[in-house]
């Protein structure tokens, strides 16, 4: 049967952090804070596999009291998660995600994120659909001080 996993994740815009978006590294002035290299996207990817596993969420898995994982890229994230779905000889079927980041401009970087994505998952990258919005300047998103990132997943469970 299959199952749909959802996941959301935000981060602080700072400068003096690299900006990594779905294993991406994208040049600009200011960089997600967090804990682990901070990447919404794979973060919000990570809890919709999760998600559709019925399984507790990255939180649970990657404590970000842990100095474990204090700067770690976040793909060892969604290998922990792809694990997971092997153990159950589970199947991810689709992964669909949506970044909401006023600037820069997300486009020209999705082809390299959707690549990175689907390695760390172990799937094809048309198994993985990324797109981007702006927040039409409005909230913190619009005001660049957060990116945001919702995910969903489906998971073929035997
Ligand atoms: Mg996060």
């Amino acid at each position: 049967m299959v199952h749909v996993g959802i996941g959301y994740d935000v981060h602080q815009l700072v400068v003096g952090r690299k900006l990594v978006l779905g294993g991406v590294e994208i040049p600009h002035p200011k960089g997600l804070d967090g804990h682990s290299d901070a990447d919404a996207l794979m973060h919000a990817i990570c809890d919709a596999v999760l998600g559709a596993l019925g399984e507790e969420d990255i939180g649970h898995f990657f404590p970000n009291t842990d100095p474990r994982w204090k700067g770690v890229p976040s793909k060892i994230f969604l290998e922990e998660a792809a694990k997971q779905v092997d153990r159950r000889n589970a199947k991810i079927v689709n992964i669909d995600a949506t970044l909401i980041a006023q600037a820069p401009k997300i486009y020209p970087y999705i082809a390299g994120m959707k690549k990175c994505i689907a390695a760390a998952l172990g799937i094809s990258g048309q198994q993985v659909g990324i797109k981007a919005t702006t927040n039409e300047l409005m909230g913190f998103i619009g005001r660049e001080e957060g990116i945001a990132a919702m995910a969903v997943a489906s998971v073929d469970l035997p």
